[in-house]
């Protein structure tokens, strides 16, 4: 009888050691010059905004909170009137960045207790942000990091996730764990903007189903990379730093034919090795 594969399970690592680790040093001089300005994409005049607007983020877009923010912020500018804001209404607003009814009870429920809790200002310690409705760790690293400065931890979102496991930083699946690998490789000083660049790289250029490797700083250093690098990294580095301040308009102007890339030396490499690549959660 055949036998069946052994899925992991969520918290096992992912195929320990399959990937050589790329020296933290190295990736972070790198990135630093890839994205000097790092910065949180999610608009927003004050805490409670990104708070709001990094819930409604999950499993959205960034553009497509953009676009939805303003509008709810018009109507509820604080904790206390999107607290008491008939649901139904607030579902209509946010609608569009999905699972609606699930980030609207969080995002009124989270502004009640702001309210009634914190006199109306978001709580500036990793234990009060997680006693929130729907506030796991990634949101509140999101919000101490970018809106107080306080670097309580590193934002590990999808994007951060899939970087980290393919430069080899870590061989977890679990956020958590992932975050707790990424802590003890980088200096505290550097948590903030780290997940910020992270999670900017993996958005423009280690794309989840097509990563740019031949475009990306990073490439001789990653044991995932899938094509040769083009050019010098330094020349890459200044690539992506225009993708990233474009919002990835540059990208599509000056990458080459993806028929040129696949077709280019290594490319054969590449495919084995996406071959065996996981899908990401
Ligand atoms: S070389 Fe490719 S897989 Fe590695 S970090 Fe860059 S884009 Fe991602």
């Amino acid at each position: 009888m055949a036998r069946r594969a052994v899925r992991p399970t969520k918290a096992e690592p992912v195929r320990p050691a399959a990937r050589a680790r790329a020296s933290p040093r190295e990736v972070l001089a790198r990135l630093k010059a890839a994205i000097p300005e790092p910065r949180c994409e999610l608009d927003h005049r004050t805490p409670w905004e990104l708070l709001i607007a990094t819930i409604l983020s999950a499993q959205s877009t960034d553009r497509t909170v953009n676009a939805v923010t303003p509008v709810l912020f018009e109507r509820w500018p604080t904790p206390e009137a999107l607290a008491a804001a008939p649901p139904a209404e607030v579902e209509r607003v946010v609608h569009r960045t999905g699972f609606f009814r699930s980030k609207t009870k969080a995002i009124q429920a989270a502004s009640a207790k702001i309210a009634r809790d914190f006199g109306g200002e978001v709580p500036r310690t990793m234990e009060e942000m997680l006693a929130l409705p729907g506030v796991a760790r990634k949101t509140a690293n999101v919000v101490l990091g970018t809106a107080y400065g306080i670097a309580e931890g590193i934002i590990v979102d999808t994007h951060a996730m899939r970087v980290a496991q393919r430069l080899g930083l870590t061989a977890q699946r679990d956020p958590a764990r992932i975050e707790d690998d990424l802590r003890a490789a980088f200096p505290r000083r550097e948590w903030i903007a780290l997940g910020h660049r992270l999670v900017l790289h993996g958005r423009y250029v280690c794309l989840a189903r097509a990563p740019r490797c031949e475009r990306c700083p990073l490439n001789e250093i990653c044991s995932s990379a899938e094509l040769p690098p083009h050019d010098t990294w330094r020349a890459r580095a200044r690539w992506e730093r225009e993708v990233v301040e474009s919002r990835g308009a540059a990208a599509a102007a000056t990458e080459r034919p993806k028929e040129a890339a696949n077709a280019a030396p290594g490319a054969r490499r590449g495919r084995a090795q996406r071959a065996q690549r996981k899908p990401m959660p």
